[in-house]
């Protein structure tokens, strides 16, 4: 069986299951497989004919193989379907210029990339509770600087056995953002706006989480905290599926030959999509580079530059905010593979993070990640450059993240004359970020979002996505706003405490 151990080497060595109900070990570490499942050039072939949900079937098990085929084909079943993607491809990779091939993960419920992986991760969290015995209620709980808050609430609405509450700054997050959640529909599900900013927002949902009276009360009553936070297996496993997928739809496609080598370019936050491609690679797909991008807040660049990972900077809020991090969480599990599998050395670069606020990795560990990843990044001029080229040239309409992502990759190219076939993994929708969508298209200007999305689909003859269609006639199911103190007694009324 595929057993989990934790980065910094103290945790318990445990089943996948496990590892997705505990989300974090218990020494603050991240759960890795204790070594990579390897698909042979045959295995990965035989993924060419099939549909999206067999090739997920197929990846999975490897890694969760202590759930049941049957379980873990559920699990793919009621997460990647037309009900809730507006693709029958789920993934689709579409030809953007002879060069370049864009795979589009944004055709989920709620318009971002966040759904391939919060769409299934509440189906593997219930059977992982079942199967390890445990009775209780699930209680997610959520603070949203925008995206994730509606992509988990998506992913957890009507979910048997769990419940989601939801908390997001009130004034914090966009018109469209805000009405997405307040809207949601489900009898598992309430969402709450805090006043304050995203940090207030934090800070109150970890101090409940580990509010000792609290989770005994609920204990009492049959009721457990989870986290659905990106750091979780369950989240990371189901993203390498598109990789392996986007290899063998550009196969079927005829842009590539089985065997050949691509590069893949992604947009980066907290490092949880890019190293998934990372994982595919080792699993033995066929990958040259994986091009990290960044917007202003660059600090992976800087780090695949010089070993040298560096938070002491400020923070920059850009028109890609769902990039707009410091700290990249899932970076740990891949110092995990440059330190040779070493916990104590991960050990120590996360204390100096944490007390000094940067870590150096040094020239071997250095060199071996340049062996497969390049960094780059886009400003945000160059962003909104990016997507009136784009639109100009081919037609396409891409989004902020998308667009830093293209920028990188064209910068990637003049850099290294690398011409190896390459597939941009797009991460939203540009109805999602319409504003700034509709300003590089020198677009009328409107501080009404909710008129910016009819303009653009007049404009560029793309429909509207069903997940922002008539959000402003959508009833308000979760109209509450509570102060930062007052979030403790909202999530005890929430749960009849
Ligand atoms: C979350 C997100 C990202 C960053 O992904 P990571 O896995 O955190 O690197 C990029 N683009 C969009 C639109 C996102 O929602």
């Amino acid at each position: 069986m595929m057993l989990y151990e934790s980065t910094r080497g103290k945790g318990d060595v445990i089943p996948s299951a496990e590892a997705i109900k505990k989300g974090i070990a218990s020494d603050g570490g991240l759960y890795v497989p204790e070594g990579f499942v390897r698909l042979s050039m045959d295995e990965i072939k035989a993924l060419v004919p099939m549909s999206y949900q067999e090739r997920a079937k197929y990846i999975l098990r490897g890694y969760l193989d202590d759930f049941t085929q049957e379980e873990l084909a559920d699990c793919v079943d009621k997460a990647y379907n037309t009900r809730k993607f507006s693709s029958a491809d789920i993934a689709p990779v579409v030809l953007m210029n002879s060069s370049l091939n864009i795979l589009e993960l944004w055709h989920g419920p709620t318009c971002a990339f966040k759904d391939m992986a919060l769409q299934i991760l509440p189906h593997f969290l219930v059977k992982a509770m079942r199967k390890t015995g445990e009775k209780d209620e699930i209680v997610i709980l959520v603070a949203t600087s925008g995206d994730t808050g509606k992509a988990a609430l998506e992913g957890f609405a009507d979910v048997e056995g769990t419940r989601i509450i939801v908390f997001y700054p009130d004034g914090g997050v966009s018109e469209v953002q805000k009405r997405q959640m307040v809207t949601q529909e489900g009898g598992n599900v309430l969402v709450f706006g805090v006043e304050g900013n995203f940090d207030d927002t934090q800070t109150g949902v970890k101090q409940i989480f580990t509010d000792e009276s609290l989770i005994k009360v609920m204990a009492e009553k049959g009721l457990k905290f989870s986290s659905a936070n990106s750091i979780n297996w369950g989240r990371l496993v189901p993203q390498i599926v598109y990789y392996f997928s986007a290899y063998a739809d550009m196969v079927k496609q005829g842009r590539i030959s089985f065997g050949e080598k691509i590069n893949f370019v992604v947009p980066t936050g907290n490092f949880g999509n890019i190293l998934a491609g990372y994982y595919a690679m080792r699993m033995g797909l066929p990958v040259n580079r994986m091009v990290c991008a960044s917007n202003d807040n660059k600090v992976l660049t800087d780090f695949i530059h010089s070993g040298v990972y560096d938070r002491r900077r400020d923070f920059v809020r850009t028109i890609s905010p769902s990039m707009d991090i410091l700290i990249s969480s899932n970076l740990e599990r891949l110092l995990y593979e440059l330190s040779g599998r070493d916990p104590e050395r991960v050990s120590d670069w996360m204390a100096r993070l944490r007390n000094e606020g940067y870590y150096d990795i040094g020239p071997s560990a250095l060199r071996l990640l340049n062996e497969h990843f390049w960094g780059g990044w886009s400003s945000q001029e160059e962003t909104l450059k990016t997507i009136e080229c784009v639109y100009d040239e081919y037609g396409y309409v891409c989004d902020t993240h998308t667009a830093v992502g293209i920028d990188v990759y064209d910068k990637y190219v003049i850099t290294t004359g690398d011409l190896t076939p390459t597939v941009m993994v797009s991460t939203a929708s540009p109805f999602k970020f319409n504003a700034s969508v509709c300003k590089a298209l020198s677009m009328d200007d409107s501080d009404d979002e909710f008129e910016l999305l009819k303009k653009l689909s007049e404009k560029t003859g793309l429909p509207i996505p069903e997940g922002l269609k008539g959000l402003e006639d959508k009833p308000v199911r979760h109209g509450r706003v509570c102060r930062r103190d007052e979030m403790k007694n909202v999530v005890m009324e929430a749960l009849g405490l």
